[in-house]
This record gives structure tokens, C-alpha cells and sequence, in this order.
């Protein structure tokens, strides 16, 4: 097994696909490597998937500058990579006549950090925009540029370009240590064994700390979990056009309503610290605090219309409240990115960009190749194509004619797609998360025994073997029938 790189990156989320895809630009030889059994596990596929616009983050921090350069880079970026992402504006509601000076104050903030198109609407202007809004607000923060996208679709997107242009990953391999020379960084020792490089990047998200801590620096820095909870409904129940916030408290940016792109409405995320960076378990009481939260801004959401829950974990730092993204001079070799809370998501492509300026500014020249291709075509979606795309397709190949969800119509093609895929998916949630078969109103009801056989066949592995997200989550325990 080869066990030289130039550069080794650990964390397959957001920020660690996104530095291996711009740095695929030069001649270098990169792996990434990932613990778990795919790209963008938890909290880069679990969050509220909004690209925010800027006007949150105080002005002069890293979480402001990259933030909203980050924004404007994502209207780019989905194109090149074809992620399904959609401009659809935020709104920062004030339901009370206190909440007016906080969104003159977030439309002040957002001018100074550089937002662009910001206005203070009024509540018929408002109520035109989101009809659903609770009728008592009494104006809005509007910031065009906010966006959503398919959190997980722009990771897979983004390693899948990686890969395309020559980048290796490797997945089920759990860095646990730093090899030195001196106080420079030669390479890392992982559970699958040790692997050497001249720059090693710590984009380990919850576990960054960690990673630091093993360089020998930010000893006293410790990232505190903290869960969010969150309720999608049924889109033939409910729609609505916007992200809508309340006003921010000291807890955060508060429990949001907000369209998402396949037409479901996403509310959430309450802010419970919890112990384990890995507990993911949705409460009651969670999902009533969200619930209650998110009523007042959207009083006709009903309970019986929610089809999924999900949590997602955030990595908080509590005492400088800021991203860490530097190279640290106490140890050579290493780019260390800690803190990466929200706004991360928005910033990922800008924090990606800074740390290929960081590597220049240490003297690595980076040579681009020739070849590289920031193009990468997402697979057939059946479910979105027109009665003559779809009748093409499956002329071409009778795979596509053959439906494994009803509900959101994915087919056998976009199946064997996942699996074959640059990246491929290797387990049920990794099939699920690329095709969104089982997301719909039946919740995988009547597909997964088909995508079972599939994955078993494809993979050359007893049907037994087939796992719902890795190791220790296999689907099948026992016959029941002859
Ligand atoms: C509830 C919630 C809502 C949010 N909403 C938004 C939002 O709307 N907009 C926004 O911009 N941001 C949002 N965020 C923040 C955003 O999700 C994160 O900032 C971003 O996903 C961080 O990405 P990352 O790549 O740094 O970390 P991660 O996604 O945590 O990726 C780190 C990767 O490193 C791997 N790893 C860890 N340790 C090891 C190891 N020892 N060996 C190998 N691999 C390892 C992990 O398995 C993981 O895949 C939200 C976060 C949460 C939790």
C-alpha cells in the first residue's frame, strides 16, 4: 500500500472535501483521510443547510470574512459541480416591536462585514414574500444572497471532483497520532497504520481539538458538543419560499422555518449541550422546543404533517468564539482549522481558498496541473427530469425504468450510479443520501429489502453483511421465512 503524500488531510466534512478538491488544482499527490465509512458523516450532512448571507458574525472575525466571501463563492461553486443549491433569501422576522432595533442592528452589522442587497421590509412587503409568516410581525431583515443547498450533495460533490482530479481517499481509517522530526510533522499514525507527508490538515470538525492537542498545540482548547433537533414535513402538506429566522438571542440564531431544496419544510435547530460528540439520539422535549419555537413564526405548521427528525452536532468553542484557521509556528508541517461551527458551511469554500494561501505563504509552490477539470456532472435524477428525458434514459438503459422508491420515483440506474459513483456509497444511508431514495412519505418503507439485494450483489457480500451506515449497523439479523 502506498504511504507517501505531500499532503494528508483528516476529516472528510465540508471544509476537509473542499480543501482537497481546490488543492486538486496542483501538482500534488493528496489523501484524505476519513474514520467513518463515508464522506460527510455528521454534522456536515446533519445541519440546516443554509448558506448564510454575512450580516450575523461580528465584524473583523474569520467567521465574518469568510462567511461572506464563502457565500459568494457557492454561487459559483454549485454550478461547477453541479450541486443542487437554490438562492432563496432570508428573512430575520421581528414578531414584536423590541425586535425592531435588533434587525436595524444585524442590517448595520451585515453592511460593515460586506453583505450586499440587504433591505428592512415591512409587513405587507413581508407577508407578500411568505404568506404563511405569523400575521402579528411587524417587518423583516431581508438578505437576498442566503441560500440552501443539499448539504450532503456538495460534499460528495466536491470529494467526487477530488478524486476525478487524482486525490485518494481513504475511508474507515481513524487518525490517532502525529509522527515528528523534530517539531515538524512527517506524517500520521492511523488504525489502519502509519502514513507519511510533508503537510498534514486537521479538518477534523468535532474532534479537532483533539487533533491539535496531538501537534502539541491549543492544549487549553476544547470543543463542547452541542445538539440541534430538527422536524422536516411533508411538502404536499406545507411549503414555503424563504429561510426565516428570529430574531438572534444569546443562545444563537433561534429556531428557524425554512424551505429546503427538494420542497420540504425544515424547522429547527434547538441548542442542547450534550457529552458525546458522537449522540445523535432525538428527544421529546427537543423536538417540542423546536416545534413551539418554530410555530411562532409559521403558526400553521402541524405535528401529524412531520415525516423525519434528525440532530446534528455542533463543534462550539466557548472562549474565543471565532474560526481557527492558521499554521501554527510552534510545529512545522501542519494547517490546523479548529472551531468550525456555523457559519461553516456558508464559509467552506473561502476557508478552503485561505488555506491554499497559507501554504503559499509558507513557501510550498504550487505548481497547477495541466489536465484539471473543476467540472464534475451530477448522475441522472429520474424524479426531476421531463417525460421526454425520462423516456430517453430509460431507452438507453432499462435500469432507469425500474422504480426502487415510489415515493421520490429514484430507480434502480440512480442506484447502481451511487454505488459505482468516484465516491461510491457502500451502504444503505450512503445510497439514501446521494439518490434521496426512502426520504419521502413511506421513509424507505418499501425500499429497502430491493436496495439490500442490490448493494449485497454489487458489492459481492452476503445480504447479511449489508449495513445502514457501517460497521455494527447491519439491516438483516436473521431469516424468518424459508
Ligand atoms: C445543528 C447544526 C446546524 C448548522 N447549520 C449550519 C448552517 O445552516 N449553515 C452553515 O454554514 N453552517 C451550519 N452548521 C455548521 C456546519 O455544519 C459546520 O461548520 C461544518 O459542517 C463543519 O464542517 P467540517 O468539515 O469542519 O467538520 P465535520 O463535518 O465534522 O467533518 C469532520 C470529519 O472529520 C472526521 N474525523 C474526525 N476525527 C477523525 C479522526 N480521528 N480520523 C479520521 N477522521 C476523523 C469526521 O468523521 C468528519 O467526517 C451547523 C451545524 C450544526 C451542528
Amino acid at each position: 500500500m502506498k504511504n507517501r503524500y505531500d499532503i494528508i488531510i483528516i476529516g472528510s466534512g465540508i471544509v476537509g472535501s473542499l480543501i482537497a478538491r481546490y488543492l486538486s488544482r496542483y501538482e500534488l499527490d493528496i489523501l484524505v483521510i476519513e474514520k467513518e465509512i463515508d464522506v460527510g458523516m455528521c454534522p456536515s450532512s446533519a445541519n440546516s443547510a443554509i448558506i448564510h448571507a454575512g450580516y450575523d458574525p461580528m465584524p473583523g472575525t474569520l467567521k465574518a470574512e469568510m462567511n461572506v466571501e464563502g457565500n459568494r463563492l457557492w454561487h459559483e461553486l454549485a454550478v461547477e459541480l453541479g450541486i443542487v443549491f437554490s438562492q432563496t433569501g432570508s428573512l430575520v422576522v421581528a414578531l414584536a416591536d423590541e425586535d425592531m432595533c435588533k434587525i436595524s442592528e444585524l442590517y448595520e452589522r451585515g453592511m460593515d462585514n460586506g453583505v450586499t442587497g440587504m433591505a428592512i421590509i415591512d409587513r405587507e412587503e413581508l407577508i407578500r414574500r411568505e404568506p404563511r409568516i405569523n400575521p402579528q410581525a411587524r417587518a423583516a431583515l431581508w438578505a437576498p444572497s442566503a441560500a440552501v443547498l443539499d448539504p450532503f450533495g456538495a460534499v460528495l460533490a466536491a470529494a467526487e471532483n477530488a478524486v476525478m482530479n487524482g486525490v485518494t481517499y481513504m475511508f474507515e481509517t481513524k487518525f490517532e497520532d502525529f509522527i515528528f522530526e523534530g517539531n515538524r510533522i512527517i506524517g500520521v499514525k492511523t488504525d489502519k497504520g502509519d502514513l507519511f507527508c510533508r503537510w498534514a490538515v486537521n479538518s477534523a470538525g468535532l474532534y479537532s481539538d483533539e487533533v491539535a492537542h496531538k501537534a502539541g498545540i491549543l492544549r487549553d482548547m476544547k470543543i463542547t458538543p452541542r445538539k440541534g433537533c430538527y422536524l422536516i414535513f411533508d411538502p404536499e402538506k406545507i411549503t414555503l419560499n424563504n429561510v426565516i429566522f428570529p430574531v438572534p438571542s444569546e443562545k444563537g440564531k433561534g429556531i428557524l422555518a425554512s424551505t429546503t431544496t427538494h420542497g420540504n419544510v425544515l424547522i429547527g435547530p434547538n441548542n442542547e449541550e450534550c457529552s458525546d460528540k458522537e449522540d445523535i439520539s432525538t428527544t421529546a422535549s427537543g423536538f417540542e422546543e423546536v416545534f413551539s419555537g418554530a410555530k411562532k413564526l409559521v403558526p400553521s405548521l402541524e405535528l401529524k404533517n412531520v415525516i423525519a427528525q434528525y440532530s446534528g452536532i455542533r463543534a462550539t468553542e466557548r472562549e474565543k468564539k471565532d474560526f481557527i484557521i492558521d499554521i501554527p509556528p510552534q510545529v512545522k508541517g501542519f494547517v490546523n482549522l479548529c472551531a468550525i461551527d456555523s457559519p461553516g458551511f456558508a464559509s467552506s469554500p473561502a476557508i478552503a481558498l485561505e488555506v491554499i494561501e497559507l501554504l503559499k505563504d509558507a513557501g510550498e509552490v504550487l505548481k497547477e496541473k495541466s489536465g484539471w477539470d473543476p467540472v464534475r456532472k451530477p448522475f441522472p435524477h429520474f424524479h426531476r427530469m421531463s417525460l421526454e428525458e425520462r423516456t430517453e434514459l430509460v431507452r438507453k438503459n432499462p435500469a432507469y425504468g425500474r422504480i426502487v422508491c415510489r415515493c421520490e420515483e429514484v430507480t434502480e440506474g440512480e442506484v447502481l450510479d451511487a454505488i459505482h459513483s468516484p465516491v461510491p456509497a457502500r451502504t444503505y444511508d450512503g445510497i439514501k443520501r446521494r439518490t434521496w431514495l426512502g426520504t419521502g412519505r413511506c421513509q424507505g418503507a418499501f425500499d429497502y429489502p430491493r436496495v439490500i439485494q442490490i448493494l449485497a450483489k454489487e458489492l459481492n457480500i452476503p445480504e447479511a453483511e449489508v449495513t445502514k451506515k457501517g460497521r455494527g449497523s447491519e439491516l438483516i439479523f436473521r431469516k424468518t421465512k424459508i
